[in-house]
Parts: structure tokens; C-alpha cells; sequence
């Protein structure tokens, strides 16, 4: 006689509470006015077993793009409108699970998105970029989007293309080429949501895991909520000095080239070739 499956509470998963926890600090640090910012996070299918009966699709969600490639796999991700600081009162209603579709045409929700919710209006450039990331690290699983202020505050100086941006970044706090020495990718301003923003981001995925979106925000990639997050505030702590930086009276000492590199090589890591000026 077979018995029915019980499957575990989602709610009160890992997964539920790192992403409240990402949203709450979003918000505290003033990243997340209003409905701004969203994320996504692939769940393994051994854990998608404990959490949800396959057959039980709630809803399904047309999609205007073919992600074949993520075909049947979870994620979790977070609604269109949803408010971050209100994210932890009602997280089925604010975030969601939904597999992809065999054709990759559509997507099956499991759980969450209660009240008629939907994914985010950024979800082309998740699922764009997850199938990117997932190609240069096997490992990746989340990607994470809010407006950093004060990268976007840096990122006004037009002087900054991507090079330069990097490069700033490098010799202003001597983490930051440990962190990212393959430096950050920028992509021209666009209007949000689209599938040019969408495209282009997926773009340069390929080479930086960290993405500046010009007079809007940031966007952090990585193997757990932490490292993207660990992405994300390393470059605004940055920024926040660049711009602290730009007050002074005397001449800023910033690090030269060479302190950068041999930061880097005190760690075996090579920076992006072309970005310092040696
Ligand atoms: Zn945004």
C-alpha cells in the first residue's frame, strides 16, 4: 500500500529565510524605496522534492523569451510590485517557486504568489542570466538586483566607461581586485524591464559577475545570497568612498597600479588585463 508524500514546509526553509533576510537589509540601507529591487535563486531539484508535489501546479506563467536550457528547473524569485520592507509580514504573496517548463515556453508555479501575484518585470534578465552565469560556474545559483545609492551616485561621472569605473574601484580600497579581479561590467543606460537591458546585462555576465546599470542600480551574481550580496557591498562601500573622496581639500592618495597588482598577486589572482595603467 503506498502511502502519500508529505513534503515539508517551504515557508520555513533556508531558502524563505536568507532571501527576507537579503530584502531586509536592502531596505534598511535604503536600497529598496518603494518596490525596487528583485531576486531570484535556483533550488536544487533533491531539495524541490522535499518542498513540492510535482503534479501540483498552481498557476502558469507565459513567457515571451524560451529558456530551454533551465528547463525543468526551480527557482525562487520575487514578485512584480512586491515592497522589500514588507517582504518578511507575507513572504507567499511577495516571492514565489516556479519550475520551467519542459518547452521552456512557460512557467509552473509551486508555491507562493498568493493574491494573483506574478514574477518580476526584471525576470528576462534573471533567467537570461542565469543560464549565462550556470555556463561559467556550475555552481551559481542567485542573482541578486537593488538600487545601491551610491553606486549610483558614482556611476553619474560619465567619465567612468567600464575601465575606468573598474579602475577607480580597484585603487580606492585595497579588497576590492581580491574581491573582483575580473573586474565590473557597465552597460549603457536602457529602460528597465526590457529585452535590450535584458540581453545586454546577459552579455556581459559572461565576463563580470557584477553588473553596473547606469542612473538605476547594480546587479550581483554568485553561488549563494551571500556572495552576491558580498559583491554588491563591497562595490557601494567603494563608492561610498569615491564620492567621500571627491570632497577633500587635499590631493587624494589613491592606491597606483602597482599597489593594486601586487595586492592581487599576494593572493594568486590575476586582474582583468587592460584595466590598469602600467
Ligand atoms: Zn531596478
Amino acid at each position: 500500500m503506498s502511502r502519500a508524500k508529505v513534503y515539508e514546509d517551504f515557508g520555513k526553509s533556508v531558502f524563505i529565510e536568507e532571501m527576507l533576510e537579503a530584502a531586509r537589509l536592502m531596505s534598511e540601507r535604503g536600497w529598496a524605496e518603494r518596490n525596487a529591487g528583485n531576486m531570484s535563486c535556483i533550488i536544487p531539484g533533491s531539495d524541490a522534492a522535499r518542498y513540492f508535489d510535482p503534479d501540483q501546479v498552481k498557476r502558469a506563467f507565459k513567457l515571451d523569451l524560451n529558456i530551454k536550457e533551465l528547463s525543468g528547473m526551480f527557482f525562487l524569485i520575487t514578485a512584480t510590485g512586491s515592497y522589500f520592507r514588507k517582504l518578511k509580514i507575507d513572504p507567499a504573496k511577495g516571492l514565489g517557486v516556479v519550475r520551467v517548463s519542459l518547452d521552456g515556453n512557460r512557467l509552473e508555479l509551486l508555491w507562493g504568489f498568493e493574491n494573483g501575484a506574478a514574477p518580476t518585470s526584471e525576470m528576462r534578465m534573471h533567467f537570461m542570466g542565469h543560464i549565462v552565469r550556470l555556463k561559467k560556474d556550475p555552481n551559481h545559483k542567485v542573482i541578486l538586483h537593488t538600487h545601491a545609492t551610491n553606486t549610483i551616485v558614482m556611476s553619474i561621472n560619465g567619465a567612468l566607461d567600464e575601465k575606468a569605473f573598474t579602475r577607480a574601484l580597484w585603487r580606492m580600497h585595497s579588497e576590492c581586485v581580491v574581491v573582483f579581479p575580473e573586474g565590473v561590467g557597465l552597460v549603457p543606460w536602457m529602460v528597465p524591464g526590457t529585452q535590450e537591458i535584458s540581453a545586454a546585462t546577459a552579455q556581459k555576465l559572461e565576463d563580470f559577475r557584477l553588473i553596473i546599470w547606469p542612473l538605476h542600480g547594480i546587479i550581483g551574481t554568485g553561488s549563494s545570497i551571500d556572495e552576491a550580496m558580498g559583491l554588491i557591498e563591497t562595490v557601494e562601500k567603494t563608492a561610498e568612498i569615491y564620492i567621500k573622496s571627491m570632497g577633500l581639500t587635499e590631493l587624494p592618495q589613491f592606491l597606483t597600479d602597482k599597489q593594486v597588482l601586487d595586492t592581487a598577486a599576494r593572493f594568486d589572482l590575476k586582474p582583468k588585463q587592460g584595466i590598469l595603467e602600467l
